[in-house]
Parts: C-alpha cells; structure tokens; sequence
C-alpha cells in the first residue's frame, strides 16, 4: 500500500467529521420504508460498511461495536462472501456493526458517516464535490432532499476527503473510477447528474461533456417514495 498511512489520526478525522447531514434525523424518514423498519444505510442486508485498513486497526483497539463481515450477517440474505470481498479495492475492509440499536456515534466510520455521497473526480482527476451512489435512490431520503444537506456537512465532508487523498493516492483512483462509472451510467440514461460542488454550489454534471450547470437544490430530482 503507497502513502503515509501512519500520517492518518482517525480519531482526529472523525472529530472532523462528525456533523449530521441534514438537520433532522433522516433517519426516521427513511426507516419506515423499510420492512426491517432499520435506517437503509445501518442495515447490512442493504449496505455492508467498509473501512481503510489502518481505520480498522484503531476501530479495533477502541470498540467492540465492529467486527469484519462474514456474509452471513443478513438472515434474510446470506452470501458468498468471496464475491464481494473480490470487488473490494484492497485499502479497504469489508465490515459489519452491532446494528443501530447499538450505534456508537463517535465509533462510526467514514463510510457512516460519508453516506449516501461519494466524492466526485473529474477525468482530469481534481475532486471537486460528492454526489450520491445511485443505487439508493429509492431508499435514501436525503437524495431526494438534496437541499437539507448542511453547509457545515459538506465543508467536513470536503476537508475529510482531502485529508484522505493527501495520504492514499489509490484512494482517490477508487472514486476515480467510480466517478467514470458514474458518467458511463447517466450517459446511458442520458441524463444529467447532481453534484454538491466544494464551493457550496450545486451543479448538474453532463456525463459526457462533464459541463456544470448551475442548479438550486431543491430543484433536482426527487425519488419515489421520497418525492411528496
Ligand atoms: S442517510 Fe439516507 S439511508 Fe441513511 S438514515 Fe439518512 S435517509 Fe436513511
Ligand atoms: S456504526 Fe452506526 S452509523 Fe455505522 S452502520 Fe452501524 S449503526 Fe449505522
């Protein structure tokens, strides 16, 4: 693994980034939408959390609420493990909570806390704001409430990621690529997608030209059954 991993005090990232997305509790928006009636994000039959290696190491040290997933977490859904586990970039860990009867707030990683958004790179590789995984459309609140993201959020949000990419390079070629998967779906849909862009605006990317239209959020798209 390239970079200066022991640079990274995660205890200091998280204390960084420890503001709520939005001003409510969005997740009594989203859970009832849910049969197992948990928040999407903290049911790991819906999402499975991952965290940098060196993360894991100070998860481990200071909790019990993590363990590394086994795949069999979800009764609903048990899984081979190797098939997810063979699409994990290796910086990453694959892991699962206690659930969020038993959350523990200050222990939540990174990818807790960076939900529903990913940071977006341009073709020329500058990370220049988040938009969201679009796999969740129907199940997050907050993608179709982009305007309840708060400034503070995205400042942390912003500065956490830089944070990262300034230690793991390889990091910023994961999202680098997830970014060009992200054009390649919407230019096959040939739509437009929001970005929350670092300087406190929000734009539509053009997937293929990745031209920026600026757009007030409560103007974008909403998603059934988040779109009353
Ligand atoms: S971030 Fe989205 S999925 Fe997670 S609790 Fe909020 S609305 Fe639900
Ligand atoms: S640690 Fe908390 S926020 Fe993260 S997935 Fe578990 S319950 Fe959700």
């Amino acid at each position: 693994m390239a970079g200066n991993d022991t640079e990274l005090d995660f205890r200091k990232l998280y204390d960084g980034f420890h503001s709520p997305v939005t001003g409510i509790d969005c997740g009594l928006k989203c859970a009832p939408h849910n049969p197992s009636r948990k928040p999407f994000c903290c049911d790991i039959c819906h999402a499975v959390p991952v965290a940098y290696r060196p993360e894991w190491d100070y998860l481990r040290e200071h909790t019990r609420l993590w363990h590394k997933w086994r795949g069999n977490e979800c009764p609903e859904e048990p899984c081979n493990p190797m098939e997810l586990l063979n699409q994990t970039p290796y910086h990453l860990f694959l892991l699962a909570c206690k659930g969020p009867a038993f959350c523990e707030r200050e222990y939540r990683a990174v990818s807790c806390r960076q939900f529903p958004f990913f940071p977006y790179i341009t073709s020329d590789f500058r990370f220049i704001g988040m938009t969201y995984d679009w796999d969740f459309t129907g199940k997050c609140w907050v993608i179709s409430h982009l305007e309840q993201v708060t400034s503070a959020y995205r400042q942390e949000f912003v500065r956490t990621f830089d944070r990262l990419f300034s230690t793991w390079l390889e990091d910023l070629d994961s999202y680098a690529l997830l970014s060009t998967e992200t054009r390649d779906h919407y230019a096959a849909l040939n739509r437009r997608f929001p970005l929350l862009h670092r300087n406190g605006r929000n734009y539509l990317v053009s997937p293929k030209t990745e031209k920026l239209t600026s757009v007030k959020a409560n103007a974008l798209k909403k998603f059934s059954p988040f779109n009353e």
